[in-house]
Formats: C-alpha cells, structure tokens, sequence
C-alpha cells in the first residue's frame, strides 16, 4: 500500500519507527509535513498538493498531528478524507479529543470514571467552583496544556483559587479537578489498536513530582492492568471515535479513572518499556481495515 504519514519531522522517534516499520512490511511509505500541504477545497475533485507536485495514489495516511498544529493538521486529514483516503484516525476523532472539555464530557456521558471535574468562566464563584470538586488538594489544569506544563497541585483551598485567578488573569481557558492522591504520582497508559489493549506502562514520577510525564523525567515500566482498565481504555478510545489511542488512567480508591485520550500517542516509552512492536501492529490494523474511501464521515463532521 502507499501510506502517507503526516508529521512535522521525520526524525521524531515515532515518525521514524512508523516509517521503518512500513517499509518492512512493504509498504511505500512517505512522511509528509501536513504545514506544507495545501489545498484545493473548490474543486469537485479534491486534491492536496506537496512542494509543488499534487499527492495522488495514496491508500492511508498516519496522522501524527501535533497540539500546536491540531487545527491545520486536522483540515489536512480532512481533505484526504474527501480524497477518499483512509485515516488511521479520522479528523473529527482528531479534534474531539483535543477539546479536554468535550472529551470528558463525551466520556462521562457514557458512563467512563473520570476525577471528579469542574469548570467555569465567571469570576465569581471561583470558591464554590472548589467546594464542587471537593476542596483541596486538587489539580488546575490549563486546557490548552501538554506535557504536563499548566497541570498545578493546589494543596489548600487559598492555593488553588490564587492559581485559578493568576490563570483567569491571563484569560486561559483551565479545568479543576479533585487530586487522586492514592494513585502515587503513577499513571497507567493503555495503548489501544481496534477494540484491543495491545500495549500498557505505568508511568511513575521523579521524587518530589506528582507529575508522571515522560517529558518531565517520569519511569516507564511494563504493568499487567485489570479488566475494568482494559475495558476503561477500549470504551474510552471508542467513545472518541479513535482506531488508534493512548488512553491514561489513573488507579483512584473508585476504580480506574481516565485522564486523557491521546490520538498521537508516543510509541518511544510504550516500545521501550514493554518490548511489544506498536508500529507493526499499526500497520496490520491499516492491511485490516484500509480501503478506498472507507472512511465513516468522510470529513462531513
Ligand atoms: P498533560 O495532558 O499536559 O500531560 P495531564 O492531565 O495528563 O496533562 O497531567 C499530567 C500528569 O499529572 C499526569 O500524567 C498525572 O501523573 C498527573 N495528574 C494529572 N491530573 C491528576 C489528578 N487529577 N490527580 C493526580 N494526578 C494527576
């Protein structure tokens, strides 16, 4: 097949492992920096055209959009969508789950564990906004945050809606959410494939760090997770509408609660630390499902 995968920078470790990956099972593989693509939306026949030359003859394309690209990126997957191209993840599960608000209020509606979270614009009822997520401690955490930068532990109620101020000072749009304390700075990331768990590490913070985050010095390690995970991690992904997604849980006194659904997931810490090849099982999913404008909502949502 001919798979286009849609990343800034081919040299990323999960850009360069999809790549190789396709190649070894014989795929034609292209990276393509979706900032470079452009556009002819007029036409009746869709078309993206690269560095001067239009991209035709693709069966898939790899979306690896990053946060501060999600809006272009996601008109760029769109675009193949109405080529008839088909997306690893669609671009409306793209942009769901990029919205940290829509997503948790999509999750909990189906019923998925979630820390207890609030939000809200007006500056008057920043402490009753506390009292309904329980009081502190509990994490502020800015909506347009990654890596675990803008996510605050407030251990006192006085902390917290100071925090809350300077961030409405600054007019960022954050969430509120009850602190699990009991998860011991450790979170279980579940990389999900299909309707399949293929993949899961807990993820445990340096000393002195509540934050698990790779990016901020956190240890990856191989975990056996629960059924209730299990099937926490395949709803959740679901429910977002993603074939391919990294879904982080939190181990709470009430059961697995979810934090996130990633629909870029690293593959560098999930490969490293369990050993099982993510890339290759990428690619049998697309052999599996791939077809020529196979795809649900061919950008319409
Ligand atoms: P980001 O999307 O920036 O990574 P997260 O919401 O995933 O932000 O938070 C970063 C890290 O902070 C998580 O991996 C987790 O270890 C910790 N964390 C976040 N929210 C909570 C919470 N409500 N209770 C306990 N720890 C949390």
């Amino acid at each position: 097949m001919k798979i286009g995968i849609l990343s800034r920078n081919a040299e990323l470790y999960s850009t360069a492992r999809l790549v190789d990956a396709g190649e070894k099972a014989g795929h034609e593989v292209q990276v393509i920096d979706p900032l470079r693509c452009y556009v002819d939306i007029a036409s009746h026949d869709p078309a993206i055209h690269y560095r001067g030359e239009p991209l035709q003859g693709f069966d898939a394309v790899i979306p690896r959009i990053g946060a501060s690209i999600t809006f272009y990126g996601t008109a760029i997957v769109r675009q193949f969508e109405m080529m008839g191209v088909f997306s690893l993840n669609e671009s409306v599960a793209i942009s769901r789950s990029r919205d940290k608000l829509r997503s948790l209020q999509l999750l909990s509606r189906r019923g998925i564990g979630l820390p207890v979270t609030g939000f809200a614009h007006s500056t008057h009822y920043t402490r009753d906004l506390i009292k309904l997520v329980g009081g502190a401690p509990l994490v502020v955490k800015l909506l347009e945050g990654t890596q675990g930068i803008g996510v605050v532990l407030c251990e006192t109620d006085k902390a917290a809606e100071s925090v809350i101020e300077a961030f409405r000072g600054m007019n960022a749009q954050f969430l509120v959410q009850e602190f699990i304390k009991e998860a011991g700075g450790s979170d279980v990331r579940c990389l999900v494939i299909g309707e399949k768990v293929i993949a899961a590490m807990k993820r445990t913070a340096p000393s002195g760090e509540f934050r698990s985050n790779l990016h901020r010095g956190g240890a990856a390690e191989r975990i056996k997770i629960t059924p209730e995970e299990r099937s926490t991690a395949v709803r959740s992904a679901r429910i977002m509408g993603l074939n391919v997604a990294g879904v982080d849980i939190l181990r709470s006194r009430h059961g697995p609660v979810v934090m996130e659904v990633n629909s870029s997931p690293g593959l560098e810490g999930i490969e490293r630390s369990t050993g099982k090849d993510v890339a290759a099982q990428i690619y049998e999913f697309i052999e599996r499902e791939a077809r020529p404008g196979k795809t649900r909502t061919r950008g319409k949502g």
